[in-house]
């Protein structure tokens, strides 16, 4: 559980930030706006999140982004946000940072052949499963194993990936809860900030994540890392993080965004 400190910490930390000329805000999209379904398809933002998202990107020099592992068209449908941030003022990003607007995830040859080779191997060790399935995105394969009901199997399988498919030459491996990715092109959540921070000629920059893969995120906030001492990292939830603060739920990532965008001078209705 995270502690009382830990709230009035990020808070203080998020307060600082609003005050900065030009802010970046982003936002991991499952586990940390949206919660947790068997089904990943029918994953939607928590109550209230799009409002907070729609404040934000109203306000004066804020730009606010949603960074996910999803492809961009599944998220854009999931999170009912259009893809093309105009229309919003919200991007999106999807395949851990690789996927941008405007730019096709366009494989080559050689990255179209270790794609389908990489299916297949994860298909064979997903299929005697019922529970276990792989997900197809344009740069990479996905294992799902949450819903297989031993822990053991969902080990087990999760190791055949890992010894088999994800050892394969020119493979990057992002493991997740139950989840293990496996992508031909390396993209990581902590480059699209990095190229956010530097397009927006941000003063700060705030994440909000709560996977393992958003380390990659919270790996590039603070001085100490080529970003600002006001950059603030939220952890959403327990368990180790780089990110310097926490917050214990989704709702309080939504009462965050709220706070910022009214800090930052929009007022939102109650
Ligand atoms: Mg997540």
């Amino acid at each position: 559980m995270t502690s009382e400190t830990d709230f009035l910490a990020t808070r203080a930390a998020l307060d600082r930030a609003a005050r900065v000329a030009h802010l970046v805000v982003a936002c991991d999209f499952d586990g940390t706006l949206s919660p947790f379904v068997s089904d990943p398809e029918t994953s939607r933002l928590a109550p209230g999140a799009r409002e907070a998202l729609d404040a934000l990107a109203a306000c004066p020099s804020t730009t606010v982004l949603l960074v996910s592992g999803r492809d961009r068209s599944t998220l854009s449908r999931i999170s009912e946000i259009p893809t093309e941030s105009e229309a919003t003022g919200i991007h999106l990003v999807g395949q851990h940072g690789s996927e941008w607007e405007g730019e096709p995830a366009a494989l080559s040859e050689v990255e179209a052949a270790l794609l389908a080779e990489v299916t297949a191997q994860l298909e064979a060790i997903a299929l005697p499963h019922e529970g276990a399935f792989v997900e197809y995105k344009p740069s990479s394969a996905v294992l799902h194993v949450r819903s297989l009901p031993r822990a053991e199997d969902r080990e087990r399988l999760l190791s055949l990936a890992l010894e088999g498919p994800a050892s394969l030459e020119g493979v990057f491996t992002t493991e997740g809860k139950s989840v293990l990715e496996l992508a031909v092109r390396e993209a990581s959540k902590g480059a699209a900030l990095q190229t956010f921070r530097e397009r927006a000629g941000a003063d700060a920059v705030v994440f909000f994540g709560d996977d393992v893969t958003d380390e990659k995120g919270f790996a590039v906030l603070g001085p100490a890392h080529g970003g600002s001492d006001l950059d603030v990292g939220v952890k959403v939830g327990d368990g180790p993080t780089a990110a310097a603060y926490r917050v214990a739920s989704i709702d309080e990532v939504v009462a965050s965004l709220r706070r910022l965008a009214s800090a930052r001078g929009v007022s939102q209705p109650d």
